[in-house]
């Protein structure tokens, strides 16, 4: 079994704490990112789950067997780091060939599986290449392969993608995934931009601060995230976040947003929700999930920046503490100055509580 369970992991550097109780479980064959801004603690969770780290307390079982003690080299993890480490004087073949031929693999064996993952990352054209002669791109691709040909029952990436460039780093989100579903690894992807996670990981582990903040399917976490953080960090734009409090009216339950007035009464549920706490919220709301109501009701706002980027057009509305995005499609008629009321899909609406930034769940 190549399940991974993180069970109460804390990692301290001296009196820093980078890793704060960590409950983690990434199941068998599971493709799971790792996501969360700079210093937030991703590499350090990767390099405990790695064996290059000791955790400062709890524990780390792949399946049932307890991984202390164990090091790196028996761990039977594959790890692929940002910046690739490969033989600059060896070619492609040989770099990819390295791990097997170590093993004592038979040359039908070892000349069929370069082969194969050649084919599958897109080597094969320069499998005779030296590799100080290629580029960054493909050193990384090369570095993956060396890896991924030994088939371990993990896999490790901590920001494979971060030195390539964009248009490469689209086709390697493809292949990457592909090369999971292949081998059915179970694989644990480090990176900060949440595209990456959200494209290719079955579920996401946000974390900020040296904690987890959620964990869920991509859908989950972008639907229902569990505080301000989670809203904000993923998406982009992300979540619009607007301060308030709720208030009875006589068509329902609103969140009175002070100067922008107050918005249309909340679904029933979320209402309901809402009723059980008391004080200032957090009123959230996906750029995506805006119309700008003809003559009806809304939040009116001017739109002061206007952001065409081909398929689709950003545009902010307000300023300050009541700034918001609003994504349409290209054909939008609207210039700075315009004054429009928004009107967020109440179906999408989020409310957060205002003090600790966590969801509050529909009742
Ligand atoms: P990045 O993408 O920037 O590497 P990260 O989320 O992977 O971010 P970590 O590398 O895990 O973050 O670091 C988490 C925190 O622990 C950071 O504040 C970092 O400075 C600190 N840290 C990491 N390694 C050490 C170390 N050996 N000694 C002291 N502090 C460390």
């Amino acid at each position: 079994m190549s399940a991974i369970h993180l069970q109460n992991l804390v990692k301290k550097f001296g009196d820093f704490t980078a890793l704060k109780t960590m409950d983690l479980t990434i199941a068998d064959g599971e493709f799971m990112a790792l996501l969360g801004p700079s210093g937030c603690g991703k590499s350090t969770t990767m390099n405990m789950i790695a064996g290059m780290e000791d955790s400062t307390d709890g524990r780390i079982l792949f399946g049932d067997r307890d991984m202390a003690g164990v090091p790196m080299g028996r761990r039977g993890v594959g790890f692929v780091f940002q910046n690739y480490a490969i033989f600059t004087h060896m070619s492609v073949w040989q770099n990819l060939a390295y791990g097997l031929r170590m093993r004592g693999t038979p040359k039908p064996e070892l000349e069929r599986r370069v082969g194969a993952i050649a084919e599958l990352l897109q080597l094969t054209p320069l499998l005779d290449r030296k590799a100080d002669r290629l580029s960054v791109n493909i050193l990384q691709r090369v570095a993956i392969g060396r890896s991924a040909i030994m088939e371990p029952a993990i896999f490790l990436l901590d920001e494979p993608l971060s030195n390539v460039d964009a248009a490469f780093r689209a086709v390697m989100r493809t292949e990457l995934k592909h090369l999971q579903r292949q081998f059915r690894q179970t694989m644990v992807y480090v990176t900060h931009d949440q595209l990456e996670a959200m494209t290719m990981a079955d579920r996401i582990a946000v974390m900020d601060h040296g904690v987890l903040q959620q964990v869920g399917t991509p859908l989950e976490v972008y639907n229902d995230p569990a505080n301000v953080f989670v809203a904000r960090f993923i998406g982009a734009p992300g979540m619009n976040l607007l301060k308030g409090r709720s208030a009875e009216s006589d068509r329902g339950l609103v969140v009175d947003l002070g100067q922008l007035g107050a918005t249309s009464p909340l679904p029933d549920a979320l209402a309901a929700g809402l009723r059980r706490h008391s004080g200032e919220v957090i009123y959230g709301f996906r750029p995506e999930q805006v119309a700008i109501s003809d003559g009806g009701p809304g939040l009116r706002m001017p739109a002061t920046f206007i952001e065409r980027i081909g398929a689709r057009t950003i545009v902010h509305f307000g300023e300050g503490e009541t700034a918001v995005k609003a994504v349409f499609d290209n054909d939008v008629v609207l210039a700075v100055g315009d004054v429009v009321a928004l009107a967020p899909n109440q179906n999408s609406v989020r409310i957060f509580d205002a003090a600790s930034g966590a969801a509050i769940r529909a009742g």
